[in-house]
């Protein structure tokens, strides 16, 4: 939980900064493709105002995410430069400001999970990587298709080498 105490927040503004667990604040229902890192890392000044306490600054951690397309692995940078938020104080003497920080997060999440625009993927008919390498299958038509067979063959046992690194 992010919190901050009202009665140690000044007109000044004071630091709020650290790195929180990530699995205290809640994420749920997030795409299989992405993992998430142990902590993000918050820098917010709390800063008493007329009525309540502004609360602004940034956010920041790295997904790991997994390209739909290739499946390859790739690092996410999720980074929200602008938090601000306004709390009511009233009578709490605590604000949790989890709930809200944990919005701003999700709103940067990475839409869809594609390691680069241009990603090729991996080819339908035989798995190659198409951004590594580039196949056969499509340019053949059925009259080949001894030769697209043994297109196959040759590519799935050089998979299975690649496999035991
Ligand atoms: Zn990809
Ligand atoms: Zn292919």
């Amino acid at each position: 939980m992010i919190r901050i105490f009202v009665n140690q927040v000044d007109f000044n503004g004071v630091k709020v900064s650290g790195k929180e667990k990530v699995a205290d604040m809640e994420f749920v229902g997030l795409d299989s493709l992405v993992k998430l890192p142990e902590t993000v890392d918050y820098d917010l000044t709390a800063t008493q105002v007329n009525g309540g306490v502004l609360v602004s600054g940034r956010l920041e951690m790295d997904l790991e995410c997994q390209c739909a397309r290739c499946l390859k692995k790739y690092e996410y940078n999720v980074k929200c430069e602008e938090v601000c938020h306004f709390y009511e104080t009233g009578a709490n003497s605590e604000i949790d400001l989890t709930p809200e920080l944990r919005e701003d997060i999700l709103i940067t999440f990475p839409q869809n999970f594609i390691c680069s625009s241009d990603c090729k993927g991996l080819c339908p008919v035989c798995g190659e990587n198409k951004n590594v390498k580039s196949c056969r299958c499509g340019d053949f038509k059925e009259e080949n298709s001894c030769w697209n067979e043994l297109d196959k063959l040759a590519l799935s046992s050089k998979k299975k080498v690649k496999k035991k690194k």
